[in-house]
């Protein structure tokens, strides 16, 4: 990587930033790209994202990623807004305008694109979003702005599942999403979903949990897409596959909100060859050597 005085930053904010797979993404982009960009993480304190967007401008960085815990607290501090990213209340992406940054959200776009490559789009669907916590909620905005025809939520506090359901159907003013418990995949009727799976039950280091143990339940399931990229075979996909259906992680969703970021900071589009590679590069960051053996 050759840096001089025309190299351009740009970096990843949030607390904490050891484990990001983006450097791996950006920085083979950048290589394969051809351009004098570098991309690195910065740990940002708590109670600091003021300084940091600020500091982040002065000192030219051409734009930023947001990671937990600063996805909404960021969202003050920018000059503009996306709106998409306004509607789900995240911003993961800071691209850099002339009198500051202006606020966009790629995980959703990120996880369509991914879903698309792997034949799951959402429009016209039926489909079932297990869990109403920050991933979910924008999930549910992604079905009503790419038209889903119904969405089931289902989670531990039903609360949270009801109240997610209503501001969905709110913001997109038709009756698209209905919210329950957990156990009331019961009632669901008897079709076969596309199922988003937005929890953290079966993430690494609890890797034989699912939220949902029951066969039945599974068999109302065509293509499960479980959101969790470690391990990249959750338990969950294990049932979905067990019960004929077809399994996907979200490895793919955390590639491409990477690219769309890519493209908006350089105005670039990164080609598919391109985006093969930065995937290799991330999976060697990873660890992993075969991915493809364990998708369906
Ligand atoms: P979050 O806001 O903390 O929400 C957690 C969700 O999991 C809530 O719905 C919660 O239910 C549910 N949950 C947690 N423990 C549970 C348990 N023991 N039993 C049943 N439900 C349980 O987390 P988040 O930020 O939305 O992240 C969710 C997942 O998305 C994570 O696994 C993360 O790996 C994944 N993710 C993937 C990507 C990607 O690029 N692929 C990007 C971001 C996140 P309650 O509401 O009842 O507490």
């Amino acid at each position: 990587m050759k840096i001089d005085g025309y190299t351009r930053t740009c970096g990843l904010f949030g607390n904490p930033v050891e484990h990001t797979m983006s450097p791996a993404i950006h920085n083979t982009l950048a290589k394969e790209m051809g351009l004098n960009l570098v991309y690195v993480p910065f740990r940002v304190p708590a109670g600091c994202m003021r300084q940091a967007v600020e500091g982040a401008f002065a000192l030219n960085l051409l734009g930023c990623n947001v990671t937990i815990p600063y996805k909404t607290e960021v969202i003050p501090f920018l000059k503009e807004i996306d709106p998409l990213a306004e509607r789900i209340g995240s911003v993961n992406t800071l691209v850099r305008l002339e009198d500051g940054f202006k606020g966009y959200n790629t995980d959703m776009p990120g996880l369509y694109r991914a879903m698309c490559e792997d034949g799951a789009d959402v429009t016209g669907r039926q489909v079932i979003l297990l869990g109403a916590g920050g991933v979910a909620r924008a999930v549910a905005m992604l079905l009503g702005e790419r038209k889903a025809k119904k969405v089931y939520i289902l989670n531990r506090s039903a609360e949270k599942a009801k109240a997610l359901a209503e501001e969905v159907n709110a913001a997109y003013d038709r009756d698209l999403a209905v919210g329950s418990a957990l156990a009331d995949y019961k009632n669901l009727p008897d079709e076969r979903f596309l199922c988003i799976q937005a929890t953290n039950v079966g993430m690494f280091p609890k890797v034989d949990e699912a939220v949902i143990e029951d066969p039945d339940f599974y068999r109302k399931i065509s293509i499960g897409y479980d959101l969790i990229y470690n391990p990249l075979d959750t338990r969950f996909m294990k049932l979905v596959r067990a019960a004929g259906g077809q399994a996907f992680h979200g490895l793919k969703m955390l590639l491409w909100q990477g690219i769309i970021a890519y493209e908006y900071w350089t105005g670039e589009k990164v080609t598919k060859e391109q985006s093969d590679l930065a995937y290799e590069a991330m999976k060697q960051a990873m660890g992993i050597t075969e991915v493809k053996s364990i998708q369906a």
